[in-house]
């Protein structure tokens, strides 16, 4: 009987030293497996000279480790990069590169498409086409940093490409424990983002790991009316559960809940909203982040004038609220917020029916 190679992308190294044991091999290795993987790029189990000869062609034999192929790799005006992968049974995705904000930041997606629907995101508009594995979350990191040349260089983390992170909770808890392996990329949690539109649950069960990301919370609306417009999740997980949530979860020393508020013309940038937001957040460890929409075909939102931004910005300030506005990155080559969708592949059912209604 011949045993499909396992793949080492998707293990934490304690699952790796079992699996080394289990094939014979001594469990130290999974170390420097790792720091080959994750450290120096190195996917060729062959090509890990510290292993002898006769250990690495066993271990060709037993294990594969899979990376997202990168196929088109698009340059921004303002330097960020957008990044076409492949995954092994051909699905594409997105990720995205953005240079100094002031960090060096790659944005990273968890699932193909999403099931959220949110009214004005374009990856909401394909519909969940399935959940990435934690390898294939933590391959774009490895396929990113390795042909930017940033593998020795710290960079933070935003999960806020395509899908949903919480609604694919256990790959991505597994890829940001991957992610943190000190014989790995040792990312430090406080250096990535999770960004959620609020499955409560999830978050209840996120304020319980031992490995904590940052918290930032897609708000969009003040109250429940205007949110379940936009993020049908609304309808099940309503405004004042999410915020009591927030209110509960538990926060390093200097640390806040960002809220995401995508600013949408004659929709959600009011100044009624604005002093409505600021009423709602009060009591919360927050800071605000307006994002102006990215407006696209199909999205049935316009983008706020300057004016009304920064007017609703500085409702939020006079209240004593850390506000921060957007700046969108990338734009030229759609690679900003919600823009993230792949064109010319397949599409699912689920897909197809999103993409024809109106
Ligand atoms: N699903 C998660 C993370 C991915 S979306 C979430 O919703 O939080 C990342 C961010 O992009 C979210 O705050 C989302 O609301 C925002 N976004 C989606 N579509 C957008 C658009 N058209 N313009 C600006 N921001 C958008
Ligand atoms: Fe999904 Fe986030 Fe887009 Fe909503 S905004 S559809 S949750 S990716």
């Amino acid at each position: 009987m011949t045993t499909q190679p396992l793949d080492l992308a998707n293990l934490e190294r304690p699952a790796l030293e079992a699996a080394l044991e289990d094939r014979g091999h001594q469990r130290f290795h999974a170390r420097q497996i790792f720091s080959w993987i994750y450290k120096r790029g190195v996917t060729d189990l062959g090509a890990m000279t510290d292993l002898s000869r006769e250990l690495r062609t066993s271990l060709n034999e037993q294990f594969t480790i899979t990376t997202p192929d990168i196929v088109t790799r698009e340059c921004s005006k303002d330097g960020t990069e957008k990044f076409l992968l492949r995954l092994n049974d051909g699905k594409q995705l997105e990720a995205v590169f953005i240079p100094d904000t002031p960090a060096m930041t790659f944005c990273i997606s968890t699932q193909v498409g999403c099931a959220m629907g949110c009214a004005f995101c374009l990856t909401g508009k394909m519909g969940l086409v399935r959940n990435l594995t934690a390898g294939e979350i933590t391959g774009q990191v490895r396929a990113l940093a390795g042909a930017l040349h940033m593998l020795d260089k710290k960079f933070n983390i935003v999960l806020m490409g395509m899908g949903e992170p919480l609604h694919n909770y256990d790959e991505t808890m597994r890829a940001l424990r991957i992610l943190h392996d000190d014989h790995g990329f040792d990312m430090s949690p406080r250096r990535v983002t999770l960004s959620t539109v609020g499955l409560l649950p999830a978050l209840e069960k996120l304020a319980r790991e031992p490995l904590m990301p940052n918290l930032a919370i897609s708000l969009h609306a003040p109250n429940d009316r205007l949110r379940a417009e936009l993020v049908p999740l609304n309808k099940k997980y309503g405004v004042g559960d999410i915020i009591a949530a927030c209110k509960r979860f538990p926060l390093a020393k200097r640390s806040r809940i960002t809220f995401e508020y995508v600013l949408l013309a004659g929709v959600n940038d009011s100044p009624e909203d604005a002093r409505q937001l600021a009423k709602l957040l009060s009591g919360v460890k927050s800071k605000v982040n307006l994002i102006p929409l990215n407006a696209a075909p199909g999205i049935p939102f316009e983008r706020p004038s300057d004016a009304a931004i920064d007017q609703f910005a500085r409702i939020l300030a006079d209240r004593g609220l850390i506000v921060s506005v957007r700046k969108s990155r990338g734009r030229d080559i759609r690679a900003a917020c919600g823009q993230l969708i792949v064109e010319g592949q397949q599409r699912s059912p689920g897909q197809k029916l999103a993409i024809a209604l109106p």
